[in-house]
C-alpha cells in the first residue's frame, strides 16, 4: 500500500491540522487521541512516512524504530501510566481495523482496562 501524504497523522506532523501535542521529538509525535478511549490515550507515530508496522519494520532506520520505542516509555512517564499500567495496541492492516495509515501505536490506561480481544461469542 502506498503511503497516502494527505492522511489525516501526515496533516498533523505537518502542521495541517492541530494536536494536543504530549511529547516530540526529531523522529517522533505522541498526541492525545482525539476519540479517548480509556482516560490516557495518545497516540504515538513516526514522523517519517509509513503506513503500518509491515512498512516500518522494512523500511525505518534503527533510529527511528528506537526513537518510536523511547517515544512510549516517556509518554507512559509524562502521562503517570508507567506507575499504573497501560497497554500498547497498534492496528495493523485490514484485520486489525486500521483506520489510518500512518503507523501509530495507541497508549491506554488510567484505568483497568479488561481483557485484551473479545472471543467472538459461540454461534
Ligand atoms: P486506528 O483505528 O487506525 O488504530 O486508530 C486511529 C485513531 O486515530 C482513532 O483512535 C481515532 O480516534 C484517532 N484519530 C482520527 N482522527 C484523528 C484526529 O484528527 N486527531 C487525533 N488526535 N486523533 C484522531
Amino acid at each position: 500500500m502506498a503511503y497516502d501524504q494527505n492522511n489525516i497523522f501526515a496533516r498533523i506532523i505537518r502542521g495541517e491540522i492541530p494536536c494536543a501535542k504530549v511529547y516530540e521529538d526529531d523522529l517522533t509525535l505522541a498526541f492525545s487521541d482525539i476519540d479517548p478511549k480509556a482516560p490516557v490515550h495518545v497516540l504515538v507515530i513516526p514522523k517519517g512516512a509509513y503506513v503500518s508496522m509491515n512498512d516500518f519494520h522494512e523500511h525505518a532506520s534503527d533510529a527511528e524504530i528506537a526513537a518510536v520505542t523511547r517515544a512510549v516509555g516517556k509518554v507512559a512517564k509524562i502521562t503517570g501510566v508507567d506507575k499504573t499500567g497501560y497497554r500498547l495496541i497498534a492496528n495493523n492492516g485490514a484485520d486489525g481495523n486500521q483506520e489510518v495509515p500512518h503507523l501509530h501505536l495507541h497508549v491506554l490506561g488510567g484505568r483497568h482496562l479488561g481483557g485484551m480481544v473479545k472471543k467472538p461469542e459461540p454461534a
